[in-house]
């Protein structure tokens, strides 16, 4: 019998956010390109009497270890379609941020759920498997499948995308985080007060950006910065006025692109090559205006079984 499984599982940064109008059931729709990103959780399953989580890393503190984690809630939807306990110990070994738009708990929730699915043998097919990653979350199917990937609905209807070359980036780590409900309450918000209405009736349906797709598949920095573009990015700096001072930090020492990482408060920065990426850092570390700093690049591989290898 296998005695334990680790799956490692990327970040994600999102160059392009385009949020449609609220839509009667409370969601919206998104043209959401994902980049996964060289930050990992690593996930291990473990026979187990019953269902437990653990979790180690800087941000343990911050993630609930009782059935709300993503992680159990991954392996008790898989033990339910298989009729079979969900008799695991997860441990989670974090180093993504936690709640920083980084989907950190989806990434958690896609690794529990490849590696219960190698532990037990249940042999769930690739499309069971990105099912069960739907009905978790918006951002969970991406944490399965990693490269980079368009998102249409609710972001959870995934086309891969090419990518010709490897993008440097920077993230600012903020102090706390910040819900992603309230942001989206807070960017509808916004529209309203700014006239346009925030519902579908009011706001253009989310179209990805064809220019953004030519950069990520040319592998071109500059191209990708000038197209990079976040609709939450307004509500996240309303909810959190300090991050502007992030950004323009960033932006100062060089950065090509500087923007909120989802619904933040981590906020990203695009750089030409690994060097600008270390003194974009040096700067961000230097201003005084976020709590961590880190230093990776993309694309990164989805979700993927390291031991046993
Ligand atoms: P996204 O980018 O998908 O909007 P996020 O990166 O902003 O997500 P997460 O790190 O996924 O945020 O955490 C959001 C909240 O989810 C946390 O505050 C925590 O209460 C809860 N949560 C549940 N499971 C986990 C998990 N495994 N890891 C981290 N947070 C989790």
């Amino acid at each position: 019998m296998t005695a334990s499984v680790t799956v490692r599982v990327p970040a994600k940064v999102n160059v392009q956010l385009a949020v449609g109008g609220l839509r009667p059931d409370g969601f919206h729709d998104l043209a959401n390109v994902f980049l996964a990103v060289g930050l990992h959780d690593n996930v291990t399953a473990t026979p187990a009497d019953a269902l437990r989580v653990t979790c180690s890393g800087p941000d343990a503190g911050q993630v609930p270890l009782d059935a709300t984690n993503l992680a159990a809630r991954a392996a008790l939807a898989l033990a339910a379609r298989h009729g079979r306990e969900a008799d695991v110990h997860l441990h989670i070994d974090k180093d993504i941020p936690v709640a920083g738009g980084m989907a950190g708990g989806s990434a958690d929730a896609a690794g529990a759920l490849l590696a219960c699915d190698a532990l037990w043998g249940t042999g769930a097919s690739r499309e069971e498997l990105l099912d069960i990653c739907a009905e978790l979350g918006s951002d969970v199917p991406f944490s399965l499948v990693g490269g980079a990937a368009l998102g249409r609905g609710r972001g959870e209807i995934l086309t891969p995308l090419a990518v010709g070359g490897t993008f440097h980036w920077v993230f600012a780590v903020a102090d706390g985080g910040l819900s992603t409900p309230a942001v989206y309450r807070e960017c509808d918000r916004l529209r309203e007060v700014a006239g346009t209405g925030a519902t579908t009736a009011d706001v253009p349906d989310p179209e990805p950006s064809p220019a953004l797709i030519d950069a990520l598949r040319a592998g071109d920095a500059a191209a990708l910065a000038a197209a990079v573009t976040n609709d939450l990015q307004a509500a996240a700096v309303s909810l959190r006025p300090s991050l502007t001072a992030t950004l323009e930090a960033g932006t100062g020492a060089g950065a090509l692109a500087a923007m909120v990482s989802g619904s933040g408060p981590t906020t990203a920065f695009l750089v030409t090559d690994a060097a600008e990426a270390e003194k974009v850092a040096d700067a961000l570390r230097a201003s005084g205006t976020c709590r961590a700093v880190r230093v990776t690049s993309g694309p990164a591989a989805g979700a993927t079984v390291v031991t046993p290898a």
